[in-house]
């Protein structure tokens, strides 16, 4: 079930299945390394979704820019919306 993931650099981040990235026309593949993985993060500020390691990986080097917050909210919201999630869920 994809659920929005809490993270310390305040990143908007969205946890789904392989399965659920078909709905937004995603095969479970990684969009850093290309590999597949069976659990992965969306990450709205990157528009991709990457696999477990390469989201921690990434998590670690992150900087968050202000000036991406408008992007990133509005891709959040869309695919929010697509996995069927809701507010505080
Ligand atoms: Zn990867």
């Amino acid at each position: 079930m994809a659920k929005i993931v809490e993270n310390k650099k305040g990143f908007m981040v969205i946890e789904c299945t392989a399965v659920e990235t078909m709905k937004f026309g995603g095969i479970g593949i990684c969009d850093y390394c290309n590999e597949a993985d069976t659990t992965g993060y969306y990450i709205a500020v990157l528009n991709c979704w990457y696999c477990r390691k390469c989201y921690t990986e990434w998590m670690e080097r992150a900087i968050f820019y202000e000036e991406d917050a408008p992007f990133e909210k509005r891709n959040f919201e869309y695919y929010k919306e697509l996995l069927g999630l809701k507010d505080n869920e």
